[in-house]
């Protein structure tokens, strides 16, 4: 999710910052800005869309300071515009910020500044810590920092400078990612390695909640209390193109770790006070409680989300949904009821028949909420509701955190929707709202599994053909597991239903096919293991994906090669966790059979052709 960089040296501020933000663009972005210290006054740029745009805004522009901050902004909380764009400031204009990530409790820190008479300009939760800053300042930039960030819970990386010490920045970070590099003479603080390359490659990398003061020829390092660190400098031997990653390899392996922060993303902000809040989907309750039906519509992995938010949906909010597959939705004249909602699903918000789909309903006088992930895409404009996933920008074409943020979304608006319905007691709810919380560190422990999946990927990379089996839940995770290992390694792969699999399909499993059987479910483990026996009777290599508690289910037969083992939750969660194995899984095969793996042939990151 977007980029920072900062600058205090002898160079011309404007080409600096703009030259870092452009290392930046891989991360995505939707607006950029700066702001910079001339003559004791802060100045502001800032413009939507493409960088070239703020580049063309400051042509002409002469100057000799050498001390701001940019900013490219990803938009979570208000539309890509202008005004939204960081560096946000406080009233009088003599702080300026930008920030990186999502201020959980936003609201709420708002609503006590307006009572204090503070009057904000944008949409964004941002600027709480510009003017929470100003509240804080006597004086003393860090000090303020330090203090204004006591209040703040989400995630964040600030930068601020105040036109008051003209010769400082400051900034900090929890759970987005800031550094700072050190050269002769000058400082550059970024939010990924590419843009210091070109200065330095000694780099300090600051931790959570440490509080960095750079000064004209110092830099020194804080902890929230004000004590000061000694920090380790380290010294960056990649590459460029390695740096864009993180370090990672790939985008790919690079958003599947980025999962556990991106599931927190999408949850913890619509935490409040411990129930879940899905009031930007634009149901009111009573509008809820009445819902004769739901129509999920979406394409690809997307419409593999709409599977699993049948299951619960009509599990735990006892609302008959019905999913559909937009480029069949809008051709196939569908039977809408006019109270009901149409939920269309779309990582890009561009996706061509998923839009088609909205208007389709739209026209038919349904109301249309959207999960969609890209801020003000077209999707989230045309839909009458818009629920954000906060997964960040997403590069690799084959989706993992983007779809797994979509999933845990349909979860918070199930249980959401059974609250007001009455439909589950409050103690289920309130567990449910517990094992929900407790996601993202479980996602956390699943990638612990890297080492035993590269070890399959490198025993099967050479397979032609996979079938994914699995019943109820597991069947929805199986369609994506198979749609994620063909889209990427090419290798033939097919979801099936478990007991489905005896009607045609298993007269193709022959000595040694691999065949993923997936039983996280309790109450269909037994069924799965009747159909895991009759593949294994016909010769196939068996993979089973459950919970550790389940391993008991399997004790008296032999029919399993190979467990791959997910931490114990309540059952209904597990799609969520159980996909980053499979996101895996495709990953390492791919990259066994040598293919790029960030661009599969044949496809386009978001398909806005129908
Ligand atoms: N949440 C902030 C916003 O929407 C920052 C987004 C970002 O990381 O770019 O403005």
């Amino acid at each position: 999710m977007c980029g920072i960089v900062g600058y205090i040296g002898p160079r011309k501020i404007l080409p600096v910052l703009i030259g870092g933000l452009k290392k930046l663009e891989y991360r995505g972005y939707d607006s950029a800005g700066v702001a910079y210290l001339e003559n004791g006054k802060l100045n502001i740029l800032k413009e939507e869309g493409k960088l070239a745009a703020l580049e063309e805004k400051c042509i002409g522009i002469e100057t000799e300071n050498t001390i701001g901050i940019g900013h490219t902004r990803w938009a979570t909380h208000g539309a890509p515009s202008r005004v939204n764009s960081h560096p946000h400031t406080n009233e009088a204009g003599t702080i300026a910020l930008v920030h990186n990530g999502i201020i959980e409790n936003y609201a709420k820190i708002k609503e006590w500044l307006e009572k204090k008479g503070v009057k904000f300009v944008s949409e964004t939760d941002t600027e709480v810590a510009a003017h929470l800053i100003n509240h804080f300042y006597f004086g003393d930039l860090r000090a303020a920092v330090a203090n204004a960030i006591e209040m703040i819970e989400g995630s964040y990386a600030f930068a601020v400078v105040s036109s008051e010490e003209p010769d400082t920045i400051v900034a900090v970070r929890k759970d987005s990612p800031l550094i700072v590099g050190k050269a002769d003479g000058e400082s550059i603080l970024a939010s990924d390695i590419p843009a210091l390359l070109e200065y330095t490659r000694d780099v300090y990398f600051l931790n959570d909640n440490e509080i960095v003061e750079m000064k004209r020829g110092s830099i020194n390092f804080y902890d929230e209390y004000g004590t000061k660190l000694r920090k380790e400098i380290t010294r960056i031997d990649w590459d460029v193109s390695q740096a864009e990653k993180g370090g990672y390899e790939h985008f790919m392996i690079k958003e599947i770790y980025e999962q556990p922060r991106a599931l927190q993303d999408t949850f913890s902000p619509r935490l409040i006070d411990g129930k879940i809040d899905i009031s930007e989907m634009g149901m009111d309750e009573d509008f809820i409680r009445n819902l004769p039906k739901i129509t999920i519509v979406a394409c690809g992995s997307a419409s593999h989300v709409a599977h699993v938010g049948k299951y619960i949906i009509e599990r735990v909010a006892k609302i008959p949904v019905e999913v559909d597959i937009a480029s069949e939705f809008r051709y196939r004249k569908p039977l809408l009821l006019p109270d009901q909602l149409v939920m269309v699903i779309s990582q890009s918000g561009e996706t061509a028949d998923t839009i088609a789909a909205l208007r389709e309903a739209k026209d038919n006088g349904v109301k249309v909420a959207a999960v969609v992930n890209v801020i003000g895409s077209t999707i989230a404009r045309e839909a009458d509701a818009a629920f954000y996933t906060h997964a960040g920008m997403e590069i690799a074409v084959a989706t993992t955190k983007a779809y797994d943020t979509q999933l845990l979304s349909m979860y918070m608006l199930a249980y959401a929707m059974a609250h007001v319905r009455g439909t589950i007691t409050e103690e289920e709810y309130n567990e449910a709202v517990r094992e929900l919380t407790l996601l993202p560190e479980k996602a956390e422990n699943v990638l612990e599994l890297c080492e035993q999946i590269q070890h399959i990927a490198y025993e099967r990379f050479m397979d032609e053909d996979t079938f994914f089996i699995g019943r109820g839940l597991d069947y929805a995770l199986a369609m994506e597991a198979s749609l994620k290992l063909k889209e990427i390694s090419y290798i033939h792969a097919e979801a099936y239903a478990a007991g489905e699999l005896k009607h045609g399909t298993i007269a193709l499993i022959e000595k040694n096919t691999l065949v993923v059987a997936i039983a996280t479910q309790k109450d269909l483990i037994e069924k799965t293991i009747s159909n895991i026996k009759e593949v294994k009777a016909r010769g196939a290599h068996v993979i089973c994906l459950t919970m550790e508690k389940y391993l008991s289910e399997f004790k008296d037969q032999d029919s399993v090669d190979e467990f791959i083992l997910i931490p114990d939750m309540m059952d209904m969660m597990a799609p969520i966790i159980g996909v980053i194995p499979m996101q895996m899984l495709a990953y390492y095969i791919t990259l066994d059979k040598g293919f790029d793996v960030d661009k599969p042939r044949n496809l386009a990151k978001s398909v806005t052709v129908e």
